[in-house]
């Protein structure tokens, strides 16, 4: 990507979200260079048609797997990462052969708005293009018959576009949210438990789909990482939060006022600040919530952290499979048996144990949701494979001497 162009880009997102310049390269723009540059080093394998193995009726013939091209592909981004989320399977679905429209999310104005100007100027507009635009316009382009849809957003937008798809039975791609759990027992460092969960949940100020949406714990490890909390976010943030050239700024006035309101549960023992006239919210932990208060129920998004007490590594799985599968889950434990029997005994579309958001950077990991939290899964070679038809064919030839062998 062009300096221009990652300078263009930062400039929007700080438009929209006042994301700082480092946090735009990191979590976006240096995600999507990285993308490109894995997927040219990697085109030629991956694009190469597979040779699986024979039986033994089709000794004498050829079988191949063939890379197709899907067609054309409709890219639904969301607004919290609008460039990384728009451009990281469009990168997939090019290198897979396809077309592709995009249609970025109308929340990050500024964003799809340069998302619209850059990629006509270097993609050529017969084969990919931009279309700007909110619900009617998504609910008009869903009339329209594609060959592969890839969504990102909430899970009831979800339903609607794997409904819409359904009318041609388009394939999709869900990449939906839900509420991230977090577990942490004693046998953890607090002060790098605490650092590496802290800076998953502010980063965009929690406006992450994979950032730690609630801890589970028992009451002495809360009081711990409560503890250390307050060091790491004095250490990352100052004494005026406010102030901070590194928290993000809350999308719009109806997340902020959503998330002002899902303060109200459980007493504060960490932040509470909250500014209207900038969209600003403090990063805040919660104790004393309950299973069914409002911000234990809906997704969070936003840089508020509750807490939830259980007993015990059991205690914490019956809680989380008692819910929507999440789409990650972070086990913080320097305990091999804790480790593998939360692994073992729970589901999630991904899982990273003893750090946070890491999981998503990884080009060779999936990542996608399960159940609630999505269907189907992308990056790198995975993107690849997302876009492209995996067409079988078995090449005899019209020779005799096969005859007895495959009939
Ligand atoms: P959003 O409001 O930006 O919506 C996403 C897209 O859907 C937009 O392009 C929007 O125009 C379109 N849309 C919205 N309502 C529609 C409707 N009624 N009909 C047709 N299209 C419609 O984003 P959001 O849904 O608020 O995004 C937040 C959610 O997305 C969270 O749940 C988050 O966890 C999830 N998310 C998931 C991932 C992931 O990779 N799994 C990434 C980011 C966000």
């Amino acid at each position: 990507m062009c300096t221009e162009c990652g300078s263009y880009l930062a400039n929007a997102l700080a438009t929209d979200l006042r994301k700082s310049k480092m946090e735009s390269y990191i979590t976006e723009i240096n995600l999507v260079i990285g993308e490109i540059q894995n997927a040219l080093d990697h085109l030629k394998s991956w694009m190469e048609p597979e040779k699986p193995k024979k039986n033994v009726m089709t000794l004498l013939d050829t079988l191949r797997i063939y890379n197709d091209p899907r067609g054309v592909v409709l890219i639904i981004g969301a607004w919290n990462y609008p460039v990384q989320l728009s451009l990281m399977p469009i990168i997939g679905a090019i290198a897979a052969g396809n077309c592709v429209i995009l249609k970025p999310s109308e929340v990050a104005n500024a964003s799809a708005k340069a998302l619209a100007e850059l990629i006509p100027k270097y993609l050529d507009s017969e084969c990919y293009s931009v279309v700007l635009g909110g619900v009617a316009e998504t609910t008009e382009l869903l009339k329209e018959r594609f060959d592969y849809i890839l969504y990102t957003g909430s899970s009831s937008v979800g339903k609607l576009v794997r409904s819409a798809a359904n009318q041609y039975l388009t394939p999709v791609t869900l990449e939906l949210g839900g509420k991230s759990p977090v577990y942490i027992d004693s046998t953890v460092d607090m002060s790098v438990a605490a650092r590496r969960i802290l800076w998953g949940k502010c980063i965009n100020s929690g406006q992450t789909c994979i950032a730690p949406d609630y801890v589970l714990c028992t009451r002495d490890v809360q009081y711990m990482f409560v503890e250390e909390a307050k060091k790491v976010l004095q250490e990352f943030y100052g004494d005026n939060k406010k102030e901070s050239p590194d928290l993000c700024r809350i999308i719009n006035d109806k997340h902020f006022e959503r998330l002002v309101d899902l303060m109200k549960d459980g007493e504060i023992a960490v932040g509470g600040g909250y500014d209207a006239s900038d969209r600003f919210i403090e990063p805040t932990i919660l104790t004393n919530v309950k299973p069914t208060d409002p911000i234990m129920q809906e997704e969070i998004f936003g840089p508020i952290l509750p807490i939830m007490n259980v007993d015990n590594a059991y205690d914490a799985i019956k809680f989380i499979n008692s819910r929507e599968r999440p789409l990650t889950f972070y086990i913080f434990t320097t305990d091999k048996t804790v480790q593998s029997l939360m692994l073992d005994n729970t589901v999630s579309g991904s899982v990273c144990v003893n750090d946070t958001m890491l999981q998503f950077c990884v080009d060779t990991l999936p990542f996608g949701g399960v159940g609630q939290s999505g269907m189907g899964a992308y990056h790198g070679k995975y993107s690849f494979d997302t876009f492209t038809h995996k067409k079988s064919c078995l090449i005899k030839s019209l020779n005799k001497l096969g005859e007895n062998l495959s009939r």
